[in-house]
């Protein structure tokens, strides 16, 4: 443990994190390093975010000759890497355009800020009412975080931003029953992710869409962990035979750099005009320039979605053998591709520590579901020897 660096971690940051006593140093692939060079296979992948892996040398090295060639401009001007990453965007999703900003959180804003622009009639009145789910997760910042439907986030940041109601996930009568005059959107993560990766039941997305469309209401999908190939298809609304009108990306985008977006289609798009919206980071062209390589790898003969969406299931296979011997510990199992979370009896804390100290990371959210979004490119062999260490820790208890 380094000792020094991470008393100084405490004595200059807010205390906003309950970080695990290790500094990281370097990473490769499936791997990183400590500051005591101890070696650890991450399954976390920085949250579903280093989706090619830790340094992937096309990653390093577009980032490195972008930043020869030009870092920063902002958006008084046409960005060349930005233009080809809206490209890429549009021609593989249901989206017509795009803008950039820097985070996920900033995309939801971004979104919300859209959806009621969209909404406001100057004959009708405006609507701009929005629907979300509870148990979502959509960012810290403070309308993102007044969309999310988890009180012990908001808990303290009062008053919230008005405009938002919360129905269960997977409730079509409760979302039907929450539309009113002012209803503008209804905002959804195809999988809940941070709310304990939670999967949308048979048809639930489908029969969301079709009460988005029966009451002029926008879909709004919020994909920034499930999209870039996570769950074995680009973007998970793929899975389920749906499009949004609008969607939000961040985490794996950039392959690692800092990025988000909006996607959407032309009519909606067309309520943003010069003055409406803008960023002054967003779609720079080191950001872009990482999410286009990212993009282009992850899109290359879809190899790394068929190899997701087999080596994911892989993953679930070898953890329900190991619910098998340990009932008593596992509850469920939920995955797709390889956003996979197994819902412990009992906090999952103490395991991601154990599984630490033999050099594995894992992450644990919602108190009790072991969360795994490792880079899409993990092998057979990293995911036996996690099995393996997790059934040792089990056998010990
Ligand atoms: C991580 C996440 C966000 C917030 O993204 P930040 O980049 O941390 O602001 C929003 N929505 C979902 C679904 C996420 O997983």
């Amino acid at each position: 443990m380094d000792k020094k660096l991470i008393d100084e971690s405490k004595k200059y940051l807010m205390n906003t994190y309950n970080r695990a006593p290790i500094v990281l140093r370097k990473g490769r692939g499936m791997k990183v390093w400590d500051s005591t060079g101890k070696e650890y296979i991450d399954f976390v992948g920085g949250v579903a975010v280093n989706c090619l892996g830790h340094c992937h040398p096309k990653v390093v090295i577009a980032i490195q000759k972008q930043a020869q060639r030009l870092i920063h401009v902002s958006n008084l001007y046409h960005i060349e890497p930005q233009i080809r990453l809206a490209k890429l965007l549009v021609d593989n999703s249901f989206a017509d355009k795009v803008f950039f900003c820097n985070s996920g959180a900033e995309a939801i804003e971004g979104a919300i800020k859209l959806a009621r622009k969209y909404s406001k009639d100057p004959v009708a009145g405006s609507k701009y009412e929005i629907i979300a789910a509870l148990g979502s997760f959509h960012g810290r910042t403070l309308a993102a975080l007044s969309a999310t439907g988890q009180e012990k986030f908001q808990k303290g940041f009062e008053p919230l931003l008005p405009g938002f109601k919360h129905v269960p996930f997977n409730d079509v009568d409760a979302l039907k029953n929450a539309i009113s005059a002012n209803t503008c959107a209804v905002l959804l993560e195809p999988v809940q992710g941070e709310g304990g990766v939670r999967f949308p039941s048979e048809d639930y997305l489908k029969e969301v869409r079709q009460i988005c469309d029966e009451n002029r209401l926008l879909l709004v999908l919020d994909e920034i962990q499930t999209g870039m190939g996570r769950t074995g298809k680009l973007f998970a609304y793929e899975h389920y035979g749906i499009q949004p009108d609008i969607m939000t990306l961040a985490k794996g985008l950039g392959g690692g750099v800092a990025i988000g977006a909006i996607l959407a289609k032309e009519n909606v798009a067309a309520a943003f005009q010069p003055g409406t919206h803008a960023s002054t980071f967003g779609g720079n062209p080191l950001a872009c320039a990482a999410a286009v390589v990212t993009m282009e790898t992850l899109l290359e003969d879809g190899f790394m979605f068929d190899h997701c969406r087999r080596i994911g299931k892989y993953f679930k296979d070898s953890l329900e053998r190991l619910k098998k011997d340990f009932p008593s510990y596992i509850a469920e199992i939920r995955g797709l591709g390889l956003l996979i979370g197994m819902e412990m009896t009992r906090a999952g804390g103490p395991i991601v520590d154990t599984c630490m100290g033999r050099g594995l990371l894992i992450n644990c959210t919602s108190g009790n579901v072991l969360r795994f979004t490792p880079p899409l490119i993990v092998n057979e062999k990293e995911i036996d020897h996690l099995i393996d260490t997790l059934e040792d820790i089990f056998a010990r208890q």
